[in-house]
């Protein structure tokens, strides 16, 4: 039974309810009525139901599927302004113990060589990233209780926050580490973490069980439930995501949606970000062989739906995607991006782009600085700041602060801060250029005098006196 606040799997994901929506959402493809109905509860901006949206991602009127774009571009404005948030994945370690077929870290693959980061090597990958100028990573594992124990993420966690080469600072490490035990989420948590992001990966259990053949990763409800678990152990901020391309898109799109649904109505705050990632060619694998790969019009049309349906969520796009496709998907609904990605473990050490241990190919090969510059000529504020959760604005509180749009005096001069110390660190002198000038006329967007004052004075001290890490 359909039970969007119990705490079973098949009761919040529950597969009749699912293939009602989409029955649902079928019968009215063509339904002008009720689409434009949708619609005008889609501009309060205050989101949509799993079914209502998905009657926007089956809808077949061409024009309002316009509407709608139009729609998550103006949601994307209002909610998260010009602004792209930059992160870099951290892979540090490929042992793992589960069956994905989609994975080419699973257990059978004798191709790769195998390989977790020491402490020393973890340092290593910190001071390069530093100096590419990220300050905000992702780090993920393979799952492998023997090789990578929950002592090890910690140890790596630990060993990043510890690391300040020149004026080099990582300060939010988010995790992409397979379901866990409250106890570990809780450690997680004393450790400092940012957001615990987990890919559902497919909601079909029939689908997901037949994917994930073998190891712990077989368990559908463990791995479903984890949010939970997650914020029971005190996680606030927790990243849902599916791995389009591996069952029917439709289907996933309400199964996330109910996810967040759930995770709103138990626990009072829905995802902190929802990510989209598309399975990839990698070694052992090939996408050819899951037969719902979906086009770049049906991606872009599932991001635009997100959007509208939960305008507070940040929303991720990785190097997965070609640069054409982050461009379209950016306008969308996307609210932060990787740059500069090494896929591998210890790839960012290596001089040449690695293949060897690489997770999945990777589509956009730009350099950071190539990426904030592209972002930039786009009328994009390429922002390093990581300054909500430093200051405990998690979970509902963040909420809150993106309902009542208060970003503007908040996250908007926080991001110029972070782009000027980017750019006075790293950045080419042709980036520098174009992000003086963007700073310069976006400053002035700041609509409170006092914190436009204080932010033109931090963005001088940052620029003239060497300060850094300034934050509202
Ligand atoms: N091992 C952890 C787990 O099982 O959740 C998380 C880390 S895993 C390195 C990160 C994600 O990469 C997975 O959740 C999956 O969605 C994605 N992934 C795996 N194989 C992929 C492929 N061939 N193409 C694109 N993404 C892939």
């Amino acid at each position: 039974m359909y039970n969007p606040k119990s705490l079973k799997a098949d009761e919040f994901i529950d597969h009749a309810e699912i293939q009602e929506t989409l029955a649902y959402a079928d019968a009215h493809k063509n339904d002008r009525a009720l689409i434009e109905q949708i619609i005008a509860k889609a501009e309060e901006m205050k989101g949509l139901s799993h079914r209502e949206a998905s009657v926007l991602l089956a809808c077949e009127e061409e024009d309002l599927n316009e509407r709608v774009c139009q729609l998550a571009e103006r949601i994307k404005l209002e909610f998260y302004g010009n602004r792209i948030v930059m992160f870099a994945p951290l892979y540090l370690s490929n042992y793992c113990i589960n069956g994905c077929l989609y994975c080419p870290y699973h257990l059978k693959n004798k191709h790769i060589p195998r390989k977790k980061l020491t402490q020393d090597e973890v340092r290593d990958e910190v001071i390069a990233l530093q100096d590419m100028g990220h300050k905000r990573l992702a780090i993920e594992a393979g799952e492998d209780p023997v090789n990578n124990p929950i002592e090890y993420i910690l140890d790596c966690i630990k060993t990043i926050y510890s690391i300040h080469h020149k004026n080099g600072d990582i300060r939010r490490v988010n995790v992409n580490i397979a379901a866990t035990t409250v106890e570990n989420y809780r450690k997680l948590k004393e450790a400092g973490i940012g957001t615990y992001i987990l890919f559902q990966e497919t909601y079909h259990k029939e689908s997901y069980e037949h994917l994930h053949p073998t190891g712990p990763k077989h368990d559908y409800a463990y791995h479903t439930e984890a949010m939970d678990r997650a914020m029971d152990g005190g996680i606030d901020d927790v990243g849902l995501g599916v791995l389009f391309g591996l069952e029917l898109y439709r289907y996933e799109f309400a199964g996330l949606l109910m996810h967040a649904e759930h995770l709103e109505a138990v626990h009072g705050v829905g995802p902190h970000t929802i990510s989209v990632p598309r399975v990839k060619h990698a070694d052992d694998i090939d996408p050819g062989a899951f037969d719902n790969s979906i086009s770049d019009e049906i991606f872009t049309k599932i991001i635009a739906c997100i959007r509208v349906a939960v305008p507070y969520t940040g929303m991720i796009i990785s190097t997965r995607e070609s640069e054409a496709v982050r461009a379209k998907a950016l306008r969308l609904g996307i609210s932060q991006i990787s740059g500069g990605s090494r896929t591998s473990v210890g790839g960012y050490t290596e001089e040449e782009r690695p293949h060897d241990t690489e997770q999945f190919d990777v589509s956009d090969q730009r350099t950071l600085d190539e990426v904030v510059q592209w972002l930039m000529k786009d009328d994009f504020i390429p922002s390093f700041c990581t300054a909500c959760y430093r200051e405990g604005r998690t979970g509902d509180r963040f909420m809150a602060l993106c309902k009542n749009r208060q970003i503007l005096n908040c996250c908007h001069p926080n991001a110029l801060m972070t782009l000027q110390e980017y750019l006075e660190d790293y950045a080419s002198p042709e980036t520098k250029a174009v992000g003086e000038a963007l700073i310069a006329r976006e400053i002035e967007n700041v609509p409170n005098e006092k914190v436009r004052t204080i932010a033109k004075q931090n963005l001088n001290a940052i620029k003239n006196e060497g300060k850094r890490d300034f934050r509202f």
